[in-house]
């Protein structure tokens, strides 16, 4: 069965989209399901290859793109990130929604390459917030969170192109908000599978 949309879910760093997707996933494990990225960064504490990304090294990378198996790739903060189209296909395959947890520049493209995928940017409640729960996750050095709060307002500028957006103040109310946009959008076009169930025909 593949019925799936693509959900592209952007915002700034530390806005919390890890969060708002894992609690998704977890409170509605049939909706949707995210993919793993490639990335040529180090892990963080706790992260695991082929869970969190498929941690790969420069050249890896390359082959990987050579043989065309990337969607998108992006180049941020001196690393590489890239979704697998294999990856999309085993979520599209399993009947659920697919969310791709990725930065702007890819958003688009993925946009450009699927025009049927959904854009959602999730955004802070204030630029104050945001800083904090940088701070509060510790798991950039400050050198980093000066890198990536240097790319905020370009960040917000890309987002210009997204069709939703979130403010994620109260996290339930987060979650809930990006749940109802699936399903809405699962909506769209609905009526023709409708009437081919009544009729046999769109
Ligand atoms: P991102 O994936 O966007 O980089 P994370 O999901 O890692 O962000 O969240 C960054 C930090 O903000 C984490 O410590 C997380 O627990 C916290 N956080 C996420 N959502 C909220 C919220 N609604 N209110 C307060 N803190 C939050
Ligand atoms: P982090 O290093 O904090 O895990 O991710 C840094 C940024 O890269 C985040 O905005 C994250 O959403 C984005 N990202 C992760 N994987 C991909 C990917 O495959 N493609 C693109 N374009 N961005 C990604």
């Amino acid at each position: 069965m593949r019925s799936g949309k693509v959900f592209v879910i952007s915002g700034p760093s530390g806005v919390g989209k890890g969060t708002i997707c894992s609690v998704l996933m977890r409170d509605y494990p049939e909706l949707a399901a995210t993919t793993v990225s490639v990335t040529t960064r180090a892990p963080r504490a706790g992260e695991i290859d082929g869970v969190h990304y498929y941690f790969r090294t420069n050249e890896e990378f390359d082959e990987m793109l050579k043989a065309g198996m990337f969607l998108e790739t992006v180049d941020k903060y001196t690393h590489r990130y890239g979704t697998l189209y294999s990856e999309v296909e085993r979520i599209l395959d399993s009947g659920k929604n697919v969310i791709l947890e990725i930065e702007m520049v890819g958003g688009l493209n993925v946009k450009k390459r699927i025009p049927e995928s959904v854009l959602v940017f999730i955004l802070p409640p204030s630029l104050e917030a945001l800083t904090k729960r940088i701070l509060s996750r510790g798991s950039e050095t400050p050198e980093q969170i000066a890198v990536r709060q240097a790319q905020v307002e370009e960040e917000f500028d890309l987002s210009a192109g997204y069709e939703y957006f979130v403010v994620n103040d109260d996290l339930t109310d987060a979650v809930e908000k990006v749940r109802s946009i699936i399903i809405a959008e699962g909506l769209k076009g609905e009526g023709k599978e409708i009437k081919k169930q009544y009729f046999g025909r769109e």
